[in-house]
């Protein structure tokens, strides 16, 4: 039989808010274990949360730019769980009413062919809770609280999600998006982006859904993908040898490519859900909302579309510089600097991806000045240095993030511009190679390139090619 994979997202991520959402404690990441830490976000009994006014103004700019309606009177309520990393006992939570409601994210159809749209269901703002550190040596299980309170948005797709690549192509579009937004990092390898990951299977042809597990916190793109994958056919595996799929959350190993049981899967009654009385409901005005919605900058889709038509670019350059912020803010300020768009992308997609593929740099890492790329290429462009001498320069700028023309001036690496003195050194070639001239003299094409080569490398690659070509075809006559 064929079957049908049906998958739902619920992709929890960290803001970029500078303190934790009930508290003034810092979220930065890392740090000595528990000095992040203050009595209302590790639990102590009689504190009291105070809401974070940013965590909301966050919440309302992501949904307004997944195409949400914005909850004006939304509230907090509590999600009863024990578990060691919570210190509470709780976590803050919204169930009832949620901030965000009914937005979507479009994204290539893998079936069909076509675009697509991947329903949000809701979006909703949560605290993150502790990490518990597994010590094999000692056999004991340490706990840290930097991350407890640290502002969550949840995104709860619909599962309208119907492969393994539909995944990954919707994390990435939410990604660029939460990204160009500037509410979050979205460093995956810090857990700042990370997705619960739902897989059922039917038949081709059902209209009845199966019975899902869930993984949870799968945090690259990679693991994703190999997680739908494995699950599905897992499930399919399971229907097709008479058994039943159990509902159950799983944990995903990426580096075993497996799955295996964790618990069986709650549901909302379990939590015990209540309304938070700690916190009174947020009521957001039409003015307020639309406040935001004017601070809301170019959003990955339209800048990708304008790409293509104002600097007819590909779509798929347009596709990679726009699936990253850091991408799209070097490529806005390379163009701004050489006034060409062609070049601009050309180096970035070309030179820097293959130095930062080399090096595993993440795009996020990049620390040179922005300016020094669009100078680079300007020097290349008006024949101050040779395309080979750009290439080091755009390594030394890559990894030292050197200034451009001091590195240049400091190599000798700036090309000969004055005629006068190319011309001295061809006629020196034309000498010493009698045998060469004559050759091409006696129509020898490829005497003449030997020629441009010799020259070429007696000048050090220090003039532009035609330069070297026009002298020499008139010395030779
Ligand atoms: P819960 O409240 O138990 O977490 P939800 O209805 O909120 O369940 O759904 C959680 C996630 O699971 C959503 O992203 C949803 O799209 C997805 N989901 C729900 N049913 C299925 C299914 N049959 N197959 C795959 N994903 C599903
Ligand atoms: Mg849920
Ligand atoms: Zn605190």
């Amino acid at each position: 039989m064929e079957y049908v994979t049906v998958c739902g997202l619920e992709v929890h991520t960290e803001l970029a808010t500078k303190t934790k959402i009930f508290c003034n404690c810092t979220t930065e990441f890392g740090g000595e274990p528990n000095t992040h830490v203050c009595e209302i976000c590790s639990g102590m009994p009689g504190t009291l949360p105070v809401l974070n006014k940013r965590v909301v103004e966050f919440a309302v700019r992501t949904g307004l730019a997944l195409n949400c309606e914005i909850t004006q009177y939304n509230k907090f309520d509590r999600k009863n769980y024990f578990y060691p990393d919570l210190p509470k006992a709780y976590q803050i939570s919204q169930l009832y009413l949620p901030i965000c409601r009914n937005g979507w994210v479009e994204i290539n159809d893998s079936i069909n062919g076509g675009k697509k749209k991947v329903r949000i269901h809701e979006i909703h703002m949560e605290e993150d809770a502790g990490k518990l550190v597994h010590d094999d040596w000692t056999e004991s299980t340490l706990v840290n609280y930097n991350r407890c309170g640290v502002p969550l948005l949840e995104i709860v797709s619909e599962p309208d999600i119907a492969s393994a690549d539909e995944a990954v192509e919707y994390v990435e579009k939410l990604r660029a998006i939460l990204q160009f937004c500037g509410v979050s990092d979205c460093k995956m390898q810090e857990g700042s982006l990370r997705a619960d990951v739902n897989v059922s299977v039917m038949p081709k042809g059902s209209t009845e859904f199966g019975t899902r597990t869930e993984m949870k916190n799968i945090n690259s793109f990679r693991a994703i993908k190999n997680a739908v994958e494995a699950e599905a056919q897992r499930q399919i595996e399971l229907i097709e040898d008479g058994d039943k799929v159990v509902q159950e959350t799983r944990r995903w190993d990426d580096s075993k490519g497996t799955s295996y049981s964790m618990r069986s899967k709650e549901d909302a009654q379990d939590y015990k859900y209540f309304p938070e009385p700690d916190l009174p409901p947020i009521q957001l005005d039409d003015e307020y909302i639309e406040s935001i919605k004017a601070t809301l900058p170019e959003l990955p889709e339209a800048k990708k579309q304008r790409y293509i038509t104002d600097y007819s670019l590909t779509e798929y350059d347009a596709n990679i510089l726009c699936s990253d912020k850091n991408y799209a803010i070097l490529f806005d300020k390379t163009v701004e600097i050489t006034n060409n768009p062609k070049d601009s992308a050309h180096w970035i997609m070309g030179d820097l991806m293959k130095l930062l593929n080399d090096s595993q740099t993440l795009p996020e890492n990049m620390s040179f000045r922005q300016e020094s790329l669009g100078e680079i290429i300007n020097l290349v462009n008006g024949n101050k240095i040779s395309r080979e001498s750009a290439k080091k320069v755009l390594k030394a700028v890559f990894e030292d993030n050197v200034i451009p023309e001091a590195y240049v001036k400091e190599h000798n690496m700036e090309m000969v511009s004055d005629t006068g003195a190319i011309k001295s050194v061809i006629e020196e070639i034309v000498a010493n190679n009698e045998k060469a001239v004559q050759e091409y003299k006696d129509g020898k094409d490829k005497s003449f390139n030997f020629l441009v080569g010799q020259s070429m490398r007696a000048l050090k690659g220090k003039a532009p090619s035609t330069e070297v070509t026009r002298i020499l075809k008139e010395l030779l006559g």
